[in-house]
């Protein structure tokens, strides 16, 4: 599995629709200061389903829309995709090559897209899973997120691991398992409670 491409309109700095194509071996991104290097990194994020603006280097959703210049109008909405080649099926779908798209417009409103199908953030979340591509996953390592992992709590280190080990998935639905376990606990003891009324 490999980035093919990220495609951004309306992004950040981007306002016209661009299109970057990754090909075999290294490919690094070079500019002056300023000029949206990082921003690049900011599309992949949020297109993994960031949710948190300050991660995005913001201070609210609305700022990863092209906010104009003088010589532009701001844009009404941000769009990004990325295309993952996944003819290896790393990830757990049949598709040979996945799109993920984010959309969202001044007014607040947004939409996620898998293969051009409207989709929930969910299912990008678990599609991602495990994989070290997710919003969480060490995929992107952002500036400071080293020095972060190195004097971070030993627990924060471990959920690193668990993403690499490919264990968080069978840890979430543990999670949720026992959650309904839980629940079906609360309304065994409710049916008792009323068994015992009854009789
Ligand atoms: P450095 O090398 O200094 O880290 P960089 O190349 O990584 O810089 P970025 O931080 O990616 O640059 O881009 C910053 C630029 O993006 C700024 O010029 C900023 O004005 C622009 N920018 C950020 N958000 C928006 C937005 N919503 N609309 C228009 N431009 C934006």
């Amino acid at each position: 599995m490999y980035l093919k491409s990220i495609e951004v309109q309306g992004f950040k700095s981007f306002a016209n629709k661009l299109t970057f194509e990754f090909h075999d071996g290294i490919t690094a991104i070079v500019g002056p200061n300023g000029s949206g290097k990082s921003n690049v990194a900011d599309a992949v994020r949020w297109v993994l389903g960031e949710q948190s603006a300050k991660q995005l280097r913001g201070s609210k959703m609305e700022d990863v829309i092209f906010s104009g210049t003088e010589t532009r109008k701001p844009q009404s909405y941000a769009y990004v995709a990325i295309t993952l080649d996944n003819s290896d099926h790393k990830l757990a779908t049949s598709y040979e090559e996945v799109t993920v798209a984010r959309r969202v417009y001044r007014s607040g409103e947004s939409e996620y897209l898998m293969n051009g199908s409207n989709c929930r953030l969910k299912d990008v979340q678990e599609l991602f899973l495990d994989t070290g591509i997710g919003k969480e996953g060490y995929s992107i390592i952002g500036q400071g997120q080293i020095d972060k992992i190195l004097s971070g709590k030993p627990e924060d280190r471990r959920e690193l691991f668990d993403e690499a080990a490919g264990i968080v998935k069978f840890k979430k639905r543990k999670a949720t398992a026992e959650k309904n376990l839980d629940s079906e606990r609360q309304n065994l003891c409710r049916i008792n409670d009323i068994l015992s009324e009854i009789e």
